[in-house]
Protein backbone atom coordinates (compact mmCIF):
# COMPACT_ATOMS: atom_id res chain seq x y z
CA UNK A 1 0.00 0.00 0.00
CA UNK A 2 1.50 3.43 -0.91
CA UNK A 3 2.50 5.50 2.51
CA UNK A 4 5.12 7.03 3.84
CA UNK A 5 8.39 5.79 4.15
CA UNK A 6 12.31 6.18 4.93
CA UNK A 7 14.09 3.81 4.57
CA UNK A 8 18.22 3.44 5.74
CA UNK A 9 20.41 1.32 4.06
CA UNK A 10 23.50 0.99 6.21
CA UNK A 11 25.60 -1.04 3.36
CA UNK A 12 28.32 -2.53 4.55
CA UNK A 13 29.16 -0.39 7.48
CA UNK A 14 28.54 -0.95 11.29
CA UNK A 15 29.57 -3.15 14.32
CA UNK A 16 28.19 -3.91 17.34
CA UNK A 17 29.34 -1.13 19.47
CA UNK A 18 28.74 1.25 17.19
CA UNK A 19 25.38 -0.07 15.84
CA UNK A 20 24.06 -0.46 19.26
CA UNK A 21 24.41 3.29 19.76
CA UNK A 22 23.09 4.22 16.38
CA UNK A 23 19.90 1.87 16.99
CA UNK A 24 19.16 3.15 20.80
CA UNK A 25 19.52 7.00 19.43
CA UNK A 26 17.14 6.13 16.46
CA UNK A 27 14.79 4.56 18.71
CA UNK A 28 14.85 7.36 20.99
CA UNK A 29 14.41 10.24 18.21
CA UNK A 30 11.39 8.19 16.40
CA UNK A 31 8.37 7.81 18.57
CA UNK A 32 7.13 11.12 16.61
CA UNK A 33 7.99 10.02 13.58
CA UNK A 34 5.68 11.37 10.48
CA UNK A 35 7.04 8.72 8.10
CA UNK A 36 7.33 4.86 8.70
CA UNK A 37 10.79 4.46 9.38
CA UNK A 38 12.91 1.36 8.38
CA UNK A 39 16.90 0.10 8.50
CA UNK A 40 18.50 -2.53 6.17
CA UNK A 41 21.17 -3.65 8.03
CA UNK A 42 24.25 -6.38 6.97
CA UNK A 43 22.97 -9.42 7.47
CA UNK A 44 25.56 -10.53 10.53
CA UNK A 45 23.64 -7.75 12.33
CA UNK A 46 20.13 -8.78 11.80
CA UNK A 47 19.61 -10.21 15.58
CA UNK A 48 21.01 -6.71 16.88
CA UNK A 49 18.38 -4.77 14.87
CA UNK A 50 15.93 -6.90 16.04
CA UNK A 51 16.54 -7.21 19.49
CA UNK A 52 17.34 -3.48 19.32
CA UNK A 53 13.80 -1.98 17.26
CA UNK A 54 11.53 -4.56 18.68
CA UNK A 55 8.61 -2.82 20.21
CA UNK A 56 9.59 0.63 18.56
CA UNK A 57 8.77 2.69 15.18
CA UNK A 58 11.17 1.74 13.53
CA UNK A 59 11.31 -2.09 10.59
CA UNK A 60 14.47 -3.46 9.69
CA UNK A 61 15.15 -5.49 7.09
CA UNK A 62 18.21 -6.91 4.55
CA UNK A 63 20.41 -5.02 1.73
CA UNK A 64 19.89 -8.68 -0.28
CA UNK A 65 18.61 -12.30 -0.74
CA UNK A 66 18.70 -15.23 -2.75
CA UNK A 67 16.41 -15.59 -5.70
CA UNK A 68 16.49 -19.98 -3.98
CA UNK A 69 14.56 -20.63 -0.77
CA UNK A 70 17.51 -23.09 0.30
CA UNK A 71 20.27 -25.16 -1.08
CA UNK A 72 23.34 -25.70 -2.44
CA UNK A 73 24.41 -21.92 -2.95
CA UNK A 74 27.06 -20.70 -0.63
CA UNK A 75 27.34 -17.56 0.63
CA UNK A 76 23.84 -16.44 -0.13
CA UNK A 77 20.93 -15.90 2.07
CA UNK A 78 17.77 -17.20 1.66
CA UNK A 79 14.56 -15.46 2.25
CA UNK A 80 12.84 -17.35 4.27
CA UNK A 81 15.87 -16.75 6.66
CA UNK A 82 15.30 -13.61 6.98
CA UNK A 83 11.92 -14.75 7.94
CA UNK A 84 13.60 -16.07 11.11
CA UNK A 85 14.45 -12.02 11.84
CA UNK A 86 11.77 -10.28 11.69
CA UNK A 87 13.09 -8.79 8.52
CA UNK A 88 10.26 -6.99 7.05
CA UNK A 89 12.05 -5.39 4.02
CA UNK A 90 14.80 -6.99 1.67
CA UNK A 91 16.48 -4.84 -0.86
CA UNK A 92 16.47 -5.94 -4.57
CA UNK A 93 18.60 -4.79 -7.56
CA UNK A 94 20.65 -2.21 -5.77
CA UNK A 95 22.78 -0.46 -8.28
CA UNK A 96 26.20 -1.60 -6.31
CA UNK A 97 24.85 -5.22 -6.38
CA UNK A 98 24.05 -4.47 -10.30
CA UNK A 99 27.12 -3.62 -10.96
CA UNK A 100 29.78 -4.79 -8.64
CA UNK A 101 28.18 -8.75 -8.67
CA UNK A 102 27.03 -8.45 -12.21
CA UNK A 103 22.98 -8.81 -11.34
CA UNK A 104 20.74 -8.39 -14.05
CA UNK A 105 17.45 -7.70 -14.58
CA UNK A 106 16.18 -10.74 -14.31
CA UNK A 107 18.34 -11.84 -11.11
CA UNK A 108 16.88 -9.18 -9.94
CA UNK A 109 13.33 -9.94 -10.74
CA UNK A 110 13.96 -13.54 -9.43
CA UNK A 111 15.00 -12.07 -6.03
CA UNK A 112 12.28 -9.73 -5.72
CA UNK A 113 9.79 -12.96 -6.45
CA UNK A 114 11.13 -14.77 -3.53
CA UNK A 115 11.43 -12.00 -0.77
CA UNK A 116 7.52 -11.78 -1.68
CA UNK A 117 7.00 -15.81 -1.43
CA UNK A 118 8.58 -15.65 2.07
CA UNK A 119 6.65 -13.08 3.14
CA UNK A 120 8.23 -9.99 2.87
CA UNK A 121 8.35 -6.77 1.04
CA UNK A 122 11.23 -6.29 -1.66
CA UNK A 123 12.50 -3.03 -1.97
CA UNK A 124 13.64 -2.77 -5.76
CA UNK A 125 15.55 -0.43 -6.94
CA UNK A 126 15.89 1.16 -10.57
CA UNK A 127 18.08 3.74 -11.80
CA UNK A 128 20.19 5.24 -14.67
CA UNK A 129 24.00 5.80 -14.68
CA UNK A 130 25.48 9.11 -15.88
CA UNK A 131 25.86 7.88 -19.45
CA UNK A 132 22.79 6.63 -19.69
CA UNK A 133 21.19 9.89 -18.42
CA UNK A 134 23.39 11.92 -21.01
CA UNK A 135 22.54 9.48 -24.02
CA UNK A 136 19.01 10.50 -22.95
CA UNK A 137 18.13 6.39 -21.91
CA UNK A 138 16.88 7.59 -18.59
CA UNK A 139 13.42 6.45 -19.25
CA UNK A 140 14.30 3.26 -21.18
CA UNK A 141 16.55 1.91 -18.47
CA UNK A 142 14.36 3.05 -15.93
CA UNK A 143 11.55 1.45 -17.32
CA UNK A 144 13.14 -1.92 -18.28
CA UNK A 145 14.58 -2.85 -14.98
CA UNK A 146 11.20 -2.16 -13.78
CA UNK A 147 9.19 -4.08 -16.30
CA UNK A 148 11.54 -7.04 -15.32
CA UNK A 149 10.83 -7.04 -11.56
CA UNK A 150 6.94 -6.62 -12.67
CA UNK A 151 7.25 -9.24 -15.11
CA UNK A 152 8.73 -11.59 -12.12
CA UNK A 153 6.26 -10.70 -9.69
CA UNK A 154 2.87 -11.09 -11.45
CA UNK A 155 -0.01 -9.57 -9.77
CA UNK A 156 2.49 -8.90 -6.90
CA UNK A 157 3.45 -5.54 -7.82
CA UNK A 158 1.31 -3.49 -5.98
CA UNK A 159 2.77 -5.70 -2.74
CA UNK A 160 6.36 -3.95 -3.36
CA UNK A 161 8.09 -0.63 -2.82
CA UNK A 162 10.00 0.79 -5.76
CA UNK A 163 13.03 2.91 -5.26
CA UNK A 164 14.05 5.45 -7.80
CA UNK A 165 17.56 5.59 -7.56
CA UNK A 166 19.89 7.36 -10.18
CA UNK A 167 23.67 5.79 -10.05
CA UNK A 168 25.03 8.84 -10.49
CA UNK A 169 23.78 10.44 -7.32
CA UNK A 170 24.86 7.42 -5.16
CA UNK A 171 26.88 7.97 -2.36
CA UNK A 172 28.46 10.77 -4.82
CA UNK A 173 26.90 13.68 -2.90
CA UNK A 174 25.32 15.04 -5.84
CA UNK A 175 21.84 14.59 -5.74
CA UNK A 176 18.71 14.83 -8.15
CA UNK A 177 16.79 18.26 -7.95
CA UNK A 178 13.36 17.61 -7.12
CA UNK A 179 12.35 18.20 -10.43
CA UNK A 180 14.64 15.72 -12.12
CA UNK A 181 13.81 12.90 -9.51
CA UNK A 182 9.58 13.22 -9.65
CA UNK A 183 10.05 13.39 -14.09
CA UNK A 184 11.07 9.83 -13.34
CA UNK A 185 8.75 8.85 -10.43
CA UNK A 186 6.15 10.13 -12.57
CA UNK A 187 7.21 7.53 -15.47
CA UNK A 188 7.32 4.91 -12.71
CA UNK A 189 4.31 5.67 -11.35
CA UNK A 190 2.62 5.40 -14.88
CA UNK A 191 4.01 2.24 -15.81
CA UNK A 192 3.03 0.67 -12.08
CA UNK A 193 -0.42 1.96 -12.53
CA UNK A 194 -0.17 0.59 -15.93
CA UNK A 195 -0.17 -3.02 -14.50
CA UNK A 196 -2.06 -2.60 -11.30
CA UNK A 197 0.73 -2.01 -9.20
CA UNK A 198 -0.30 1.94 -8.94
CA UNK A 199 -0.52 1.67 -4.91
CA UNK A 200 2.62 0.77 -4.48
CA UNK A 201 4.97 3.07 -2.59
CA UNK A 202 7.64 4.37 -4.68
CA UNK A 203 11.29 5.99 -2.61
CA UNK A 204 13.63 8.21 -4.07
CA UNK A 205 17.48 7.61 -3.12
CA UNK A 206 20.73 9.18 -4.15
CA UNK A 207 22.46 11.61 -1.38
CA UNK A 208 19.78 12.51 0.52
CA UNK A 209 20.53 15.00 3.16
CA UNK A 210 18.50 16.54 5.84
CA UNK A 211 19.02 19.40 3.62
CA UNK A 212 17.47 17.97 0.37
CA UNK A 213 15.00 15.79 1.68
CA UNK A 214 11.71 18.31 2.66
CA UNK A 215 12.21 19.40 -1.28
CA UNK A 216 12.22 15.93 -2.77
CA UNK A 217 9.71 14.40 -0.37
CA UNK A 218 7.28 17.45 -1.48
CA UNK A 219 6.91 16.03 -5.26
CA UNK A 220 3.68 14.37 -5.57
CA UNK A 221 5.18 11.11 -6.68
CA UNK A 222 7.63 10.59 -4.17
CA UNK A 223 6.73 8.76 -1.50
CA UNK A 224 9.81 9.11 0.63
CA UNK A 225 13.55 8.03 0.82
CA UNK A 226 16.10 5.34 0.52
CA UNK A 227 18.82 6.79 2.23
CA UNK A 228 22.63 5.44 2.55
CA UNK A 229 25.35 6.94 3.98
CA UNK A 230 23.01 9.82 5.85
CA UNK A 231 21.23 7.20 7.79
CA UNK A 232 24.55 5.82 9.68
CA UNK A 233 24.34 9.48 11.51
CA UNK A 234 21.36 9.29 13.74
CA UNK A 235 20.81 13.20 13.98
CA UNK A 236 20.90 13.14 9.95
CA UNK A 237 18.34 10.09 9.51
CA UNK A 238 15.72 11.53 12.01
CA UNK A 239 15.67 14.80 10.72
CA UNK A 240 15.52 13.06 7.21
CA UNK A 241 12.55 11.30 8.55
CA UNK A 242 10.73 14.41 9.66
CA UNK A 243 11.32 16.41 6.66
C1 LIG B 1 21.83 3.96 -1.28
O1 LIG B 1 22.77 3.30 -0.88
O2 LIG B 1 20.77 3.39 -1.58
C2 LIG B 1 21.96 5.40 -1.38
C3 LIG B 1 20.99 6.10 -1.87
O3 LIG B 1 23.16 5.93 -0.92
P1 LIG B 1 23.46 7.48 -0.61
O4 LIG B 1 22.28 8.02 0.16
O5 LIG B 1 24.70 7.46 0.21
O6 LIG B 1 23.62 8.17 -1.91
Amino acid sequence: MRGKLVVGNWKMNGGLAANARLLARLVAGSADARRALAVCVPFPYLAQAQAALTGSRIAWGAQDASPHASGAYTGDVAAPMLVDFACRYAIVGHSERRAGHGESDALVGDKARAVLAAGLTPIACVGETLAERDAGATEAVVLRQLDAVLAAVGADGGRMVYAYEPVWAIGTGRTATPEQAQAVHACIRARLGKSGAQDATVLYGGSVKAGNAAALFAMPDIDGGLVGGASLDADEFLAIAHA
